[in-house]
């Protein structure tokens, strides 16, 4: 079989990439190894509750999720602007006053007055800035530009860590800082929802009409094209590895690949919701991440009414009983009677982003050779598919059209 171009993995990135290849005018085939689309962004039907492969959100503001997706078709539903952080006094709502004033006293009992100013500011510089400019501010890691912008040790330690480890998946902070703020900027200027099916009908729509075979593990690129473990041969002038970066780095010998960071989530049911409002609660203390009751978000989530709690941790090592017993003492229940559904434990679920960080790398490989994927860009939704598109640009110039 001949084609003008064959895209390795239908993640977002290799799905974005094939959804302009195929605009563009070209023959397109999409090979994903796995038997659907979606990569790290997929849902399981586990005893009719929709578990998502580790707690993701969904961001309304990305360009690319503007520019590609029909958001209405998604039936998104919304998390609380905002997040409760829980402490040894309790738990405190930390949300954008603009959005909800009447939280905004409950913030003076977070954090100083003094640091909540310096949030503000850089909240106002981030939402009004045009990303392009963010993108090519000075570089630092997290910790230190948060540091800069006037942010006590003190109100990094207690608001800010517990809330972006979640997002980086590290706790040290490390991450560049200009990830940070973009990140910030898309959060003050979007909403973070779920779809009504889970985060797999993000994939999904993106690959509606696209020529996908699943099933099909691509063993090795070849002088004309794929070789696929099956022993068939797909022949293209272009080849777009858009696999997870260990797979890319196999398929083409030499790529310098990022180290992953890992996390888990564990999902339990519950008779009641331990939390009435559809709130995610991050833990400045304890052995969790985050939490939040997902059925309180989209309630066709849960499979026969009962609460689905979701609750992630750092790395791979779970100690369900452990999480537990930090559960019920965040939501203040006794959880002694939750069935615990699952653990989905990820080892690579995020490219490391330390500084200084390149926000888009050219996806050319080598002739006729091309490699997408968050890797390339920044770990999130919009990275991989901004680094897919790149890679249709590419391989569209590199073929005249
Ligand atoms: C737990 C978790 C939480 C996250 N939370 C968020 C969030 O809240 N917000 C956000 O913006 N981002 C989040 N992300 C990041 C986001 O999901 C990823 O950045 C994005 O999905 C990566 O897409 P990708 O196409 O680059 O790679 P992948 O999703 O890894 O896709 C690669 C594809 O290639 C296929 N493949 C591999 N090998 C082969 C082969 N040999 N032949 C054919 N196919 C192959 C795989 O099966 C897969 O389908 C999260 C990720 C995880 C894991």
């Amino acid at each position: 079989m001949t084609v003008d171009a064959v895209v390795v993995g239908a993640g977002l990135a290799g799905l974005a990439c094939a959804q302009d290849l195929v605009a563009g005018g070209l023959r397109v085939l999409v090979l994903e190894g796995s038997d659907r689309v979606g990569g790290r962004m997929r849902t399981d039907l586990v005893h009719g509750f929709r578990l998502d492969r580790g707690f993701q959100v969904f961001n309304t503001s990305y360009p690319q999720v503007r520019r590609r997706m029909t958001l209405r078709a998604l039936r998104l539903h919304p998390f609380t602007p905002g997040f409760l952080v829980a402490g040894p006094d309790g738990r405190g709502l930390f949300a954008d006053p603009t959005r909800r004033p009447r939280d905004a006293a409950g913030l003076r009992q977070l954090a100083s007055a003094r640091d909540l100013a310096a949030l503000g500011l850089l909240g106002a510089r981030d939402a009004a800035l045009p990303a392009a400019l963010l993108r090519r501010a000075g570089e630092a890691p997290t910790y230190a530009a948060l540091r800069s912008a006037g942010i006590s040790a003190h109100g990094v330690e207690t608001l800010l860590r517990p809330f972006l480890a979640g997002v980086f998946l590290e706790d040290g902070l490390e991450t560049s800082g200009r990830f940070f703020h973009l990140v910030w900027r898309s959060l003050l200027r979007g909403s973070l929802c779920l779809p009504q099916t889970g985060i797999g009908a993000v994939p999904e729509q993106l690959a509606a009409g696209l020529p996908v075979r699943p099933e099909c593990p691509v063993a090795e690129l070849t002088g004309d094209g794929v070789l696929l473990a099956d022993g068939g041969e797909v022949a293209a002038p272009a080849v777009v590895v858009a696999t997870d970066p260990a797979t890319a780095a196999q398929l083409l010998p030499g790529l310098a690949v990022p180290p992953m960071r890992a996390v888990s989530t564990l999902y339990h049911a519950a008779a009641r919701p331990p939390l009435a409002e559809p709130t995610l609660v991050v833990d400045r203390d304890g052995p969790v991440l985050n939490t939040v009751v997902l059925s309180q978000v989209a309630p066709g989530l849960s499979g026969d009414g009962r609460a689905l709690v979701s609750t992630s941790v750092l790395g791979t090592e779970v100690d369900e009983p452990a999480v537990r017993a930090r559960l019920g003492e965040l939501y203040g229940c006794d959880p002694g009677g939750w069935e615990h559904l699952a653990t989905y434990r990820i080892p690579a679920a995020l490219p490391a982003m330390p500084v200084p960080l390149l926000l888009s790398r050219t996806t050319r490989f080598g002739p006729g050779r091309y490699v997408c994927g968050d890797h390339r860009a920044t770990g999130s939704v919009q990275g991989a598919l901004a680094s897919g598109a790149r890679a249709a640009r590419e391989v569209l110039a590199d073929l005249g059209r």
